[in-house]
């Protein structure tokens, strides 16, 4: 097995290395690592102290209060490294006593050994460290090569593997060091951390660990408002989303997350989908979210959250019910859960406007192109594309089985069609104004005529569209008898009109 590293990673630990210090990847990076993925960030462990950390890179900065230090790469680089943005994270070989608030730490210990730091980490397969052998050797002979990662045999490496952790990311397991009691009660947001984790790696919570959140998952309120979102939009990214919901209505956790989806779960669908495998409104809002074809954070909550006003304005009941405004409902929920777990302003919004807007109608030759236009301004052409991944999430949330039917891709085209530039005298370099002054003509059918041939003209060969050439075209032109002329333009126009359209017709397979 090889190991692809950043070379910058190789420059922290050469110069760590070079005072005396050991240091080893841990972490997320490693269990990455070992499951062949990119790493999404880099952890460092080591026996310098803070202070030591900063004396070496004067650039790095304190990420919080327990010595955490960051090194922005930036301050590494001797040249520009497109690709590998961001911070390494070092963190200084740490004991840690006693979690009395069930969140943090009473007091940080540092120590000068390893194994007392992998000992206070949440999950085996988190607990595994790398060292690297022989690293300014490597470090010299990579710098010659220019490449901005090293690849790693093997023999250069030293696991260390404490807990099983090796063995646990065979088994697809999430596992806590040591007793899952302790560290779940210690430590409220590590239940959060084993869902989130279970669904990135698709891997099971181990049955301790998971009982041990099942009795704890009241602690979740002793964790802020931000800690959560972060965990629950990874959640929401991943692959298999609904799983982690699952999880999180399994475990309890979801009642001090988002408590509105309860009511979901008892709310049947009426009969557009009654006797369909997603009968409730529960089910449905699973299937969309994990079906939506958009990786964007915005689209996904959307898909998630799209129908949760139906509880509140369901009518009657079974088959013939009704969930009249649904949507405007939604939105208000959708927004105060957003706001309640700590979203940016950009964020709500734009998940809040798609849910507003998942009922738009659109259907072939009975909505024309002024209706296309009020969807436009309604959620602006920038949003067009993630309310129909919205509306194909929806879809297929529902059981049905295609999900671009022709309506869809026919009301694409209407709006790339009236979102195009009209074709338009508009569009020349000249206008009438012009005309009337540099050709002393009076106002009256003749500008107009002249400028239609023009257009035509410049539509065959746009290289013509210049003020000077116009004005020089437009002078050989009042001479003329114009009506001749200006039909055969307009006549040329409409037909480029026609080829543009069946362009557009073309590309989203509409007639
Ligand atoms: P990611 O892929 O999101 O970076 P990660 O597991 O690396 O996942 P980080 O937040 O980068 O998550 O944390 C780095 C490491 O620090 C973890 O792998 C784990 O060893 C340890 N760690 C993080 N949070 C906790 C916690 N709440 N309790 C114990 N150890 C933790
Ligand atoms: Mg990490």
């Amino acid at each position: 097995m090889k190991f692809l590293i950043p070379l910058n990673l190789l420059k922290i630990i050469e110069k760590l290395e070079a005072k005396k210090f050991e240091v080893f990847v841990v972490g997320g990076s490693v269990r990455d690592l070992l499951l062949k993925k990119q790493p999404n960030d880099w952890d460092l462990t080591t026996s310098a102290q803070p202070e030591d950390i900063l004396a070496i890179f004067p650039n790095a900065k304190y990420k919080n209060d327990f010595g955490t230090v960051l090194i922005p790469e930036k301050y590494l680089e001797e040249k520009s490294i497109e690709k590998q943005k961001g911070f390494f994270e070092i963190t200084t070989y740490r004991k840690e006593s006693q979690y009395r608030d069930k969140r943090r730490p009473d007091q940080v210990i540092f120590t000068d050994k390893l194994e007392d730091d992998l000992k206070r980490r949440d999950f085996t397969i988190n607990a595994l460290a790398i060292g690297i052998k022989g690293v300014d050797k490597l470090l010299k002979k990579s710098i010659k090569t220019e490449k901005i990662s090293v690849e790693l045999e093997k023999s250069q490496i030293v696991l260390i593997d404490k807990y099983q952790g090796q063995e646990d990311l065979k088994n697809k397991l999430i596992k806590t060091v040591g007793s899952a009691k302790n560290r779940i009660e210690e430590d409220a947001l590590r239940m959060m951390r084993a869902i989130r984790l279970a669904v990135q790696l698709e891997f099971k919570i181990e049955a301790k660990t998971f009982q041990a959140i099942k009795d704890k998952a009241e602690n979740l309120e002793y964790i802020s408002q931000e800690r959560i979102r972060d965990e629950f939009e990874k959640i929401i990214l991943a692959e298999k989303p609904a799983n982690g919901i699952e999880l999180l209505i399994e475990t309890g956790l979801m009642k001090w997350i988002i408590p509105e989806l309860k009511e979901t779960i008892k709310t049947e669908q009426n009969y557009h989908h009654y006797y369909g495998p997603y009968n409730t409104v529960y089910k449905h809002l699973m299937a969309s979210l994990n079906k939506c074809p958009s990786k964007k954070l915005e689209v996904r909550l959307a898909s998630f959250f799209h129908d949760i006003g139906k509880p509140e304005t369901k009518q009657g009941r079974g088959y013939k019910s009704s969930f009249h405004n649904h949507e405007y409902a939604g939105a208000r929920i959708t927004k105060k859960i957003m706001e309640r777990l700590k979203f940016s302003r950009e964020v709500i919004d734009k998940t809040v406007l798609l849910v507003k807007n998942h009922m738009f109608y659109y259907n072939v030759d009975e909505v024309g192109e002024a209706g296309v236009r009020k969807v436009i301004r309604k959620v602006g052409l920038e949003n067009i594309n993630d309310l129909i991944d919205v509306r194909v999430a929806d879809r297929l949330g529902s059981g049905v089985p295609k999900a671009i039917p022709y309506k869809l891709r026919h009301f694409k085209y209407m709006v790339e069609k009236v979102s195009c530039d009209p074709i338009s005298v508009k569009q020349l370099k000249i206008n009438g104004k012009d005309l009337m002054e540099k050709l002393k003509i009076k106002p009256g059918p003749q500008i107009g005529a002249i400028l239609e041939i023009l257009l035509a003209e410049v539509i065959e060969n746009p290289k013509l569209n210049n003020f000077e050439n116009l004005l020089n075209r437009a002078k050989g032109l009042i001479k003329k008898d114009l009506k001749v002329t200006k039909k055969e333009a307009k006549e040329k126009i409409k037909k480029i009109q026609k080829r543009e359209d069946q362009k557009i017709k073309k590309q989203y397979f509409v007639q």
